[in-house]
């Protein structure tokens, strides 16, 4: 999986089309990410002693990586990534369109 927490990222399909977000979880077992502020969901709470009424809470749902891309921190544009090694054999992504690391 080439998305990982802390990136940004666009919205490529979906109700959240062409929305952008910052990646709060990677799951890559499931191959899916949660986005800030994308597919939120309306959940039910059980009440609890802090909030004794319980109600609905909206949440972030994990989308699947497809529906997202990487924005470059360089150019800025939602981009595909590729994968070299630093100078110290350390994996990192760069950019496919400026061909700047994304991994710093
Ligand atoms: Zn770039």
């Amino acid at each position: 999986m080439n998305i990982k927490k802390g990136d940004k990222v666009k919205v490529l399909s979906g109700k959240d089309k062409g929305k952008e977000g910052v990646v709060l979880r990677a799951l890559p077992q499931k191959e899916r990410v949660v986005v800030e502020k994308v597919n939120m969901i309306k959940k039910a709470m059980r009440p609890t002693q802090q909030n004794p009424q319980g109600g609905i809470s909206t949440m972030e749902a994990p989308i699947h990586v497809s529906n997202v891309m990487v924005i470059c921190p360089e150019c800025k544009q939602p981009t595909r990534t590729g994968k070299k090694r630093d100078e110290n054999g350390k994996k990192i992504r760069v950019c496919k369109k400026c061909g700047k690391d994304i991994d710093k």
